[in-house]
């Protein structure tokens, strides 16, 4: 007998809760103004729903929690470190397994061994970590999405994906002046969206004719192989984990947040191939994270992430997760509410200038949306749009392609039923968006203004009565 089921259901079942604190739009209302009209500033003991980031804030498995008391604290060649490289080592084949205590440590260490004032660093879109990276060694960070890649309406199996012929021509013409090649997946900085493997092929097979290295950002790679497996042809009767294994073995090393899919609050590491590369990678990371069996990490965290890169890879997890996402995109596309389409794997992106197209950019329609959501309904993200990115170094104004407000989804951490609220409190806010007023900045820092900047709703209020 085999009948299929239509529910998803969440593929674990909870044992220890954490409560969350109801509040009333009132008492939210008093704390965004408290917080200055900024998300970043509220106490996470003020949110209902936590939807800021899907980084380091998931929850772990029994087993990551006993593999933490197996945890070996030696200083040097710790057998934990070793049941980390061994799990590293089966999912990338890479050679040398660094760990860092982030992602941004891993880029950090590559960076200052590779990049210099000439160089240029392709990728298909640098995260912001890697990017800031690349610029603080005076590089050029350049990007090469897929012209789709920009168009939140235009639906594309693999958004994520680099344009293979701009990357060709850089190639032909830079050559010397790229230490290497990036690919990140999923592609975070384009909506989470998927990197196809004939991309990554391709990507790999130019690198390779022109002798450059081939890096992947791999911080949700087993997100990436779960949509390779259900979109591309050839793919659908491999498992995620020899999906990532194949997507591993095209490229000469890796960079990876452990707090993406390795399931952990906290770690990271660099993977390579190359012996001299590593040596000098590791030199710094000596100096800056730590000996190298530990960098930077507790032996406790190295367990938690060897069991939890396993656990990221598991088709139960990976079709609950992605269907979740999915599942809040069709229902805002049933109720006209635009977005990001196709959904991507880690987060639903509100296109906030097509939804408030009353308010104009100067008024910031994506931030005066993030702080709508938090009053009516506890549920905090975060804007994507200009107030992060339209401050230019000079202190000029320059407003986004896109205002787009993010819900990054923890992981195993909220259930149907919190989905299904977070969809209730944004099918009112359509009933309403008419009356969400812009928003202005009082004052603001002369960098990365998002994280402490002071606000305030044009015209006193946030929604008009
Ligand atoms: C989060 C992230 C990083 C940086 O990792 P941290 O652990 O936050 O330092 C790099 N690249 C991508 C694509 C990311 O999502």
């Amino acid at each position: 007998m085999a009948f299929e089921f239509k529910t998803i259901i969440e593929p674990f079942r909870i044992k220890t809760v954490e409560p969350i604190r109801q509040t009333t739009p009132a008492q939210r209302e008093a704390a965004i103004r408290a917080a200055h009209y900024n998300v970043f500033q509220l106490r996470a003991e003020d949110v209902l729903i936590d939807l800021l980031t899907d980084s380091g804030t998931g929850a772990m498995s029994v087993y990551q929690w006993a593999g933490m008391m197996r945890g070996d604290e030696s200083y040097a060649g710790a057998r934990s470190f070793y049941t980390f490289q061994a799990v590293v080592q089966e999912i990338t084949s890479f050679k040398h397994v660094i760990p860092t205590h982030q992602g941004r440590a891993a880029e950090h260490i590559l960076t200052q061994a590779t990049v210099t004032d000439t160089s240029i660093v392709p990728n298909n879109t640098h995260f912001d970590t890697t990017r800031a990276n690349i610029e603080m060694r005076r590089g050029l960070a350049l990007n090469l999405p897929i012209p789709e890649g920009h168009e939140p309406a235009t639906l594309h199996p693999f958004k994520g994906n680099m344009d293979l012929a701009a990357l060709a021509r850089t190639l032909e013409t830079q050559r010397e002046h790229i230490p290497f090649v990036m690919i990140t997946v999923t592609n975070n900085s384009e909506g989470g969206q998927p990197v196809s493997m004939a991309n990554i092929r391709g990507a790999s097979e130019l690198c390779r004719k022109h002798g450059v290295p081939f890096l992947i950002d791999a911080c949700r790679f087993a997100e990436n192989a779960w949509f390779i497996k259900m979109r591309e042809p050839g793919y659908a009767d491999k498992t995620p984990m020899e999906i990532a294994q194949e997507m591993f073995r095209l490229a000469d090393g890796c960079t990876m947040s452990a707090k993406k899919d390795g399931m952990a609050n906290i770690g990271g590491f660099l993977a390579l191939n190359d012996d001299a590369l590593a040596l000098r990678c590791r030199n710094a990371l000596v100096v800056t994270e730590g000996f190298p069996t530990y960098g930077g990490l507790a032996g406790y965290d190295l367990e938690a992430i060897a069991v939890g890169l396993k656990e990221a890879l598991d088709e139960d997890y990976l079709r609950y997760r992605i269907r979740t996402v999915e599942y809040l995109s069709e229902r805002m596309t049933a109720a006209g509410i635009p977005t990001v389409r196709p959904a991507g794997g880690h987060a639903l992106y509100l296109d906030a200038k097509s939804w408030l197209s009353h308010i104009p950019q100067s008024q910031y329609p994506g931030w005066a949306l993030s702080n709508a959501l938090f009053v009516v309904g506890g549920v905090r993200a975060c804007e994507i749009g200009s107030v992060m990115f339209g401050l230019q170094p000079d202190g000029t104004e320059k407003f986004s392609d896109l205002e787009l407000v993010r819900l990054a989804f923890p992981r195993r951490v909220y259930t149907q039923s919190h989905m299904d609220y977070v969809c209730e409190v944004l099918l009112y806010l359509n009933t309403v968006a008419t009356k969400i007023r812009g928003i202005r900045i009082v004052e603001q820092p002369p960098v990365l203004r998002h994280f402490t900047a002071k606000f305030e709703p044009v015209g006193g209020v946030l929604i008009e009565a």
